[in-house]
């Protein structure tokens, strides 16, 4: 598979990803050449949207990245996350710096604010919005915000800012595609999927599920992969530590599935009924 097989959606107005990137969370704990090896080998793969945070392993995920991604800054769309409690407009600010020293960059391409703070967002806004300015980020975006908190970023930073929202979607918790990821659609907000296998928990001896991959000569984990792009315009950031794994996911980003299976799938594990807020770990 090369790099040019990954299809490609829009992150914002003016950046397009590969519908399959790279989550890093809890990276901290697995055998760091691992890590390493399966994050390059995704790169080779064309799997270049990489998802950290400063709250991963204290920052010691951000440093694996960088050292990962060492030597192929250009070909990579980086993105990381403040925690809340520093997202003060100063703290933002300190925070991106210490986590480009630890990614050993000198930009991000984009840069969240992890989930909703007890910081006035104006505030946070302001200080994505200066470094935007200064070229320490080249977009900036939401995690973790329901409609009604998506919005409300979107009135506060005009239209076309808010670049992204990541949120929880898995083929257990469809929550999203109630009033998310219609409202992400409506405001021009990138819909951002994170933990698309149940961060571990994941059915991959349903039947259903295991119908449909022996079907297609595929995983489970790809057969997930292909339904959840199917069913949303979402940008999918599975986690994997090891090559096999993100080789697995590189290939689900081609495999198209019949809508005789989505509707098996969508059967399988239903959508569920409207619920306020929005669904988290
Ligand atoms: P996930 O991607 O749902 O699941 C990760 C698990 O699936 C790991 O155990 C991984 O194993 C395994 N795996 C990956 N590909 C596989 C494959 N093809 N076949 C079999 N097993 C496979 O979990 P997640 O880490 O919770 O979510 C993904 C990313 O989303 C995170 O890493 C993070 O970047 C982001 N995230 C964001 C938030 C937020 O609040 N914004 C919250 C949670 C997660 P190995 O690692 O051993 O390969």
């Amino acid at each position: 598979m090369t790099t040019t097989e990954i299809p490609t959606r829009p992150f914002g107005p003016v950046a397009r990803v590969p519908v399959i990137g790279q989550g890093t969370w809890q990276m901290e704990h697995d055998d760091r050449d691992s890590a390493i090896a399966a994050i390059r080998r995704g790169l080779d793969l064309g799997l270049t949207h990489i998802d950290t945070a400063e709250l991963y392993g204290k920052g010691r995920v951000e440093e694996l990245v960088g050292e990962a991604i060492s030597g192929r800054r250009s070909t990579v769309f980086l993105v990381s996350k403040v925690v809340p409690f520093n997202a003060s407009k100063q703290g933002t600010i300190r925070a991106c710096d210490r986590s480009l020293e630890r990614l050993r960059t000198n930009y991000l391409d984009s840069y969240l604010l992890h989930w909703p703070s007890d910081h006035p967002l104006e505030e946070t806004v302001a200080a994505f919005e200066d470094l935007e300015k200064v070229g320490k980020i080249r977009s900036w975006g939401v995690s973790n915000f329901d409609e009604i908190e998506l919005e409300a970023a979107v009135r506060i930073a005009g239209p076309g800012k808010v670049a992204c929202n990541q949120v929880l979607y898995h083929l257990r918790e469809r929550a999203i595609e109630h009033a998310v990821a219609p409202a992400c659609e409506r405001l021009g907000v990138a819909l951002v999927a994170y933990s698309p296998f149940g961060s571990g928990d994941f059915p991959a001896d349903h039947p259903i599920l295991k119908e449909i991959a022996d079907a297609h000569d595929a995983s489970p984990y790809q057969v997930a992969l292909a339904f959840l792009a199917a069913q949303t315009p979402a940008l999918l950031i599975p986690k994997a530590a090891t090559v096999s794994h993100v080789e697995d996911n590189a290939a689900a980003a081609t495999l198209v599935l019949s809508v005789d299976e989505r509707e098996r799938l969508d059967r399988a594990f239903p959508r569920g009924p409207r619920r306020r807020g929005v669904p988290t770990l």
